[in-house]
């Protein structure tokens, strides 16, 4: 390879690792358009491309210009960078904060172009503004750390992928001018060269590894996303039996702690529900039950629809006395919530079966005394609880309660 076909390979390496990884990021964002951020990481590669396509086919024609330019789209490009990365953690880094940062850096260049010339300034500018768009961003990210192991992954090489900025610009023209000697030296073609390649070849493999980490990231978002569609109940937003048995025997499996009881709940002539309202009136209710349950229940405390009209909640710390009163305040709020178009014409009320599970329980066994105690429960005229064997059926609530609190959220809240 003569020197001008290295020259030419090498100028176009960074642009074109950039062009791949833009095309993986819309693929990505294509597949199923939930992930905006995708779009965003695409968007930032294609005006990477261009801001060095400025530079290698030398338009505008004017140094000045040229400079002005490329500028421009590298810096929109780390910008929509650092708007991506924060997107996908739910952040934003502002449209304010980023138009003033992007019409600082550029303002600066544009400054030590033309009206005090000068090169390293310029360089310097660039830099050091990149690197602390992405080191804000990265502080922004901080939680990412504590996250999942591609989560840290992707924290650490966005921190050295922020730091290179610094310390590839200090050591590239950080030195004192060389020697007399030395600058011959390195104005030979083969030094230029050389230098040229550990520039494009560091910064596109700084790229490369940035993106990668993005990638593995996404795809892990990708994956957690399936299995939650996998284990969650479209309807009501709570784990579906498939989602709910899964943690509860994780529960059991691992070295569970006493106390810890199950609710077995079913809705009250559901069927009398549908027929009446009709099925989407039905939809509503259970989805409306859910919510409560899921709000009720509490983070850590898994809650399933397990059939039709079925719900399992497994509470942790609770035993079957500690579970009958949280049941008795949720038939409370049950009869607080507002069901559409049923309100005021028939009242929603579930029946309940608790077990407290023992030292040999099993999710298994555990069930089928809830279950047995459920079906007792409906015998015994439904809207009710049963929490022990042998002790006598609680009757329903009077609708005066003077210990109920105002709203079901009120109650919650109380909880
Ligand atoms: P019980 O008090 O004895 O529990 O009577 P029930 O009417 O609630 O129980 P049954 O098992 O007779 O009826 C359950 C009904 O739930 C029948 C079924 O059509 C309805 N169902 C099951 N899944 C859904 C659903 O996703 N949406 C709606 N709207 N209805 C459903
Ligand atoms: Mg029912
Ligand atoms: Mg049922």
């Amino acid at each position: 390879m003569d020197d001008t076909t290295v020259r030419m390979t090498l100028t176009l390496i960074g642009p074109g690792t950039l062009a791949v990884f833009g095309c993986v990021f819309a693929a990505a964002w294509a597949i199923d358009r939930k992930r905006p951020y995708l779009l965003l990481l695409a968007g930032a590669c294609a005006l990477l491309v261009v801001g060095a396509c400025v530079q290698i086919v030398y338009w505008p024609r004017t140094p000045g210009a040229n400079a002005l330019v490329s500028c421009i789209f590298y810096t929109s490009a780390v910008l929509l960078t650092a708007e991506g990365l924060l997107k996908r953690s739910g952040r934003r880094l502002g449209l304010g904060w980023g138009l003033a940062a992007g019409a600082g850096i550029v303002g600066l260049v544009w400054y030590f172009y033309y009206v005090d010339r000068n090169l390293l300034a310029r360089v310097y500018v660039m830099n050091f503004g990149y690197g602390l768009i992405l080191l804000w961003a990265t502080v922004r990210l901080r939680h990412l750390w504590r996250a999942r192991f591609v989560d840290r992954a992707l924290f650490v090489v966005l921190l050295a992928f922020s730091a290179q900025f610094f310390v590839r610009t200090m050591l590239t023209i950080g030195f004192e001018a060389p020697p007399l000697g030395a600058r011959a030296f390195g104005q030979t073609l083969f030094w230029q060269t050389l230098q040229l390649s550990m520039a494009v070849l560091g910064s596109a493999l700084a790229v490369a590894i940035l993106a990668v980490a993005i990638l593995a990231a996404a795809v892990m978002d990708v994956i957690d996303d399936l299995r939650r569609e996998r284990d969650s109940d479209r309807l009501t937003g709570v784990f579906n039996r498939r989602g709910f048995e899964e943690r509860a025997k994780a529960i059991f499996a691992g070295e569970w702690q006493r106390p810890l009881s199950l609710v077995l709940c079913d809705i009250d002539h559901f069927k009398r529900i549908n027929d009446t309202f009709g099925h989407g009136a039905g939809d509503t209710v259970l989805n409306l039950f859910g919510a409560l349950l899921a709000e009720a229940a509490g983070p850590g405390n898994p809650v399933g629809r397990i059939g039709g009209e079925e719900f399992a909640i497994l509470l942790h710390g609770q035993t079957s006395a500690d579970a009958m009163r949280w049941v008795e305040l949720l038939r409370a709020a049950i009869g607080e919530v507002s069901f559409g178009e049923m309100d005021g014409k028939m009242q929603v009320t579930a029946s309940f079966g608790i077990a407290e599970a023992m030292e040999r329980d099993t999710l298994s066994t555990l069930t089928k005394r809830a279950d047995a105690r459920l079906y007792r429960a409906k015998q015994g005229g439904r809207n009710r609880a049963v929490a022990f064997e042998g002790t006598p059926i609680i009757a329903p609530l009077q609708p005066d309660d003077a210990e109920r609190p105002h709203g079901p959220r009120a109650w919650l809240g109380r909880q």
